[in-house]
């Protein structure tokens, strides 16, 4: 058995106030589980993303999340859970007043292709994305559009002031 308060795992960097990564802390093999906080207009991902082998599934505990999918805005309430197919597209976001508390669960642990779509203003579309750790700042993360190499967003650890890229 392997026992873990969540509080005692580091926070990631992500769009989200809070992402304490728990797959690593328990030792988890076949599955992963992210433990998140978003304040609103906090997101749970970099991208509009879909994952070839990992079905995935958010569970929300407290506030309201909003995911974007191919069939539009889904609303979800405390103690309602969503399941993502592999393939499917998704992002969600808390675009309500409360802050959201929610887990999500993928299974297996590897992605697979992992498309991630972001709008890059030069080239005036939503094309797939390299993330990285920013090369001037230890403490971000960037994307980068894999079409033209422009940086279409950034974030740093904790919550962003203003709107989460
Ligand atoms: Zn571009």
């Amino acid at each position: 058995m392997k026992r873990v308060s969540v509080d005692d795992v580091e926070n990631s960097i992500q769009p989200a106030a809070v992402m304490r990564p728990l797959t690593d802390a328990l030792g988890l093999t076949d599955m992963a589980i992210n433990y998140y906080e978003l304040e609103p207009g906090d997101s749970f991902a970099f991208a509009y993303h879909s994952h070839e082998v990992q079905e995935e599934a958010f569970y929300v505990i407290s506030g309201t999340a909003t995911f974007d999918t191919a069939d539009g805005p889904v609303e979800m309430g405390p103690n309602e859970i969503v399941r993502f197919d592999r393939d499917e597209f998704q992002r969600g976001w808390n675009r309500g007043d409360e802050p959201v508390r929610a887990l999500a669960l993928g299974a297996p642990l590897e992605y697979g292709t992992q498309v991630k779509l972001r709008y890059c203003e030069a080239c005036d579309a939503e094309t797939d994305t390299d993330l990285s750790g920013a090369a001037d700042d230890a403490d971000a993360v960037v994307a980068h559009c894999v079409e033209c190499g422009a940086e279409t967003g950034r974030w740093h650890r904790g919550s962003t002031d203003g709107e989460v890229p």
